[in-house]
């Protein structure tokens, strides 16, 4: 064969393939959306566990009726300008892919109000074909639906799973995000119904908000830890050992308000929980850490789900030694329980 450019839908659908892996995927590149936008409040419709409809409302800034095509052409984004903007990246997004990505193989549209405007205007695309803007109603701010996720790409959509299963999901992913941003309403429904509510609340990390989120086992067990130094911050919530999992399911990290996934921090609490919990049992605990952005490589995977800390030793042992010393307390009996 010779070889020719690909078609922009076909480099489209090809990207889907790393950034859109299921509904899910598609509500945690909508809401980062609306987060970056600085929406005060996101309402999640639900279809079939999102893969007949999710419709994502926020209440941000919205977009220009002339950037809404761009905001669904591949690499286009406002976030980042240059190499320099990349290597301190405070966005959830950046590189422009996800509405292409997920316009490309799913009946798709975007609707888009900003305060100056006298009209939202919205645009559809079809199977990767753009349809120009009409103005429809919609308050300040964005609502995206997605339709028919994989309509068009037989291959995947055979692969999603039961309505109950994609659902589940999507509910794993929004507790992720309730708990990074508690100043933010989420309001979630299911089929019509209303299946899911985070008020928004003041402060950082409610209590309220960590008790609905991970129980009121974990909430009661719970120590703080805020710990700063040589330029790191670690904060959040730990469970004593007492309370303790069979396996990694109440492990949330986070950096710089990202969800990630991270070997070796990860190995830095099991570490530290080391001797203080039985081998084989897993540590419960939410917890934040922050750097200046330009110490963490973001742009690693397309999913955005793991980073690249610059001094990984460094980080390790700080999350270890934070971590250690906290538990140290209980250890001398500050909860009574804890000893094994
Ligand atoms: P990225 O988030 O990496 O920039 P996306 O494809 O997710 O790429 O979005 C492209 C652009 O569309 C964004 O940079 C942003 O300017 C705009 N955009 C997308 N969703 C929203 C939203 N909910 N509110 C305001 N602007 C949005
Ligand atoms: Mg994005």
């Amino acid at each position: 064969m010779q070889i020719r450019p690909l078609p922009d839908t076909l480099i489209n659908q090809i990207a889907a393939g790393e950034v859109v892996e299921r509904p899910a995927s598609v509500v945690k590149e909508l809401v980062e959306n609306a987060l970056d936008a600085g929406a005060g409040r996101v309402d999640i419709d639900l279809e079939e566990g999102g893969t007949r409809l999710i419709r994502i409302r926020d209440d941000g800034r919205g977009i220009a009726r002339d950037e809404l095509a761009l905001a669904v052409s591949r690499h286009a984004t406002s976030k980042i300008a240059s190499l320099e903007d990349l290597e301190g990246v405070g966005t959830l997004g950046f590189r422009g892919e996800a509405l292409p990505s997920i316009a490309s193989v799913s009946r798709f549209r975007i609707t888009s109000r900003r305060e100056e405007d006298e009209h939202a205007h919205a645009i559809e695309v079809d199977g990767g074909r753009v349809a120009p803007p009409v103005p429809r109603p919609h308050p300040r701010g964005t609502t995206v639906e997605v339709r028919d996720l994989f309509y068009n790409v037989p291959a995947r959509r055979k692969f999603l799973r039961a309505e109950r299963t994609e659902f589940g999901h999507i509910e794993e992913w929004l507790r992720q995000l309730a708990l990074a941003r508690p100043q933010v309403e989420l309001r979630v429904t299911h089929n019509g119904k209303p299946s899911r509510r985070w008020k928004g609340e003041a402060d950082l990390l409610s209590d309220v908000r960590l008790h609905e989120t991970l129980g009121p086992e974990f909430a009661r067990h719970a120590m703080r830890v805020d710990h700063e130094g040589a330029g790191l911050r670690l904060h959040g919530w730990i469970a004593r050992p007492a309370y303790n999992r069979a396996s990694a399911d109440q492990q949330y990290l986070y950096c710089n308000s990202r969800a990630i996934r991270d070997r070796s921090v990860a190995h830095a609490v099991k570490l530290a929980y080391s001797d203080v919990m039985y081998h084989g049992r897993q540590p419960a605990y939410v917890l934040f850490l922050e750097l200046d952005p330009r110490r963490v490589d973001v742009n690693v995977h397309p999913a955005k789900h793991e980073v690249r800390f610059r001094d990984s030793r460094l980080v390790h042992d700080f999350v270890y030694r934070t971590l250690q010393s906290a538990l140290a307390e209980t250890r001398a009996g500050a909860d009574g329980q804890a000893g094994q």
